[in-house]
């Protein structure tokens, strides 16, 4: 694998494509193990999941249902402060086991908010799987049940990651160089 440029920057292999499906093969071992009288929900988080949840969930074998979601905030009243609204969710979330698909991990603030929105609409349990995890960024108290692969504080593109919205369509993950 060689240096590539993203728009205008420059970017190293990371890891690669390989690495990265045996580690997705462990996490939905992991979740065949643990959710199988669950009929979980995945919640995809897109844009970034896009190639995580097409990967994991080929090796999902449990019974499950799979949507696809995208998370906008906006600034409400004084008030509410800043709302998070979870579009194009359809499903009834309530009662239903709930796994959110992310594709990083990073402060834990895009994902306290949609923590917080699926409480709040009664889900009966909601987990965490992430391809990529930081944990010396992640300082929330949410667990993050299945995490692939924890990375330092660097930033990475490729395998759903963009930068400046190009990148996602790389098989493997580039760090900046
Ligand atoms: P958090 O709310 O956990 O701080 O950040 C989550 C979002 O930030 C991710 O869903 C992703 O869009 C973006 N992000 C965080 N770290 C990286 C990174 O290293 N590379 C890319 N491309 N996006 C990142």
């Amino acid at each position: 694998m060689a240096q590539i440029t993203v728009k205008d920057k420059q970017f190293k292999p990371y890891i690669g494509n390989d690495a990265i499906l045996r580690s997705v093969k462990v996490v939905a071992e992991q979740i065949n193990n643990e959710l199988k009288d669950e009929f979980p929900l995945f919640l995809v988080v897109l844009n970034g999941s896009f190639m995580f949840a097409a990967d994991l969930l080929k090796e999902v074998h449990i019974p499950c249902e799979i949507s696809f979601i995208k998370v906008a905030s906006y600034h409400g009243t004084s008030s509410t402060g800043t709302v998070t609204e979870l579009v194009g969710l359809s499903e009834e979330i309530k009662g239903r086991n709930v796994i959110i698909v992310e594709d990083i991990v990073d402060t834990g603030v895009t994902l306290e908010k949609l923590h917080s929105s699926l409480t709040k609409k009664e889900a009966k349990s909601i987990r965490i799987a992430t391809l990529l995890l930081k944990p010396d960024s992640y300082k929330k108290s949410i667990k993050v049940d299945y995490a692939g692969i924890e990375i330092p504080n660097d930033f990475v593109v490729g395998y759903g990651l963009d930068y400046d919205g190009q990148g996602r369509n790389l098989k493997d993950i580039y760090v900046l160089a």
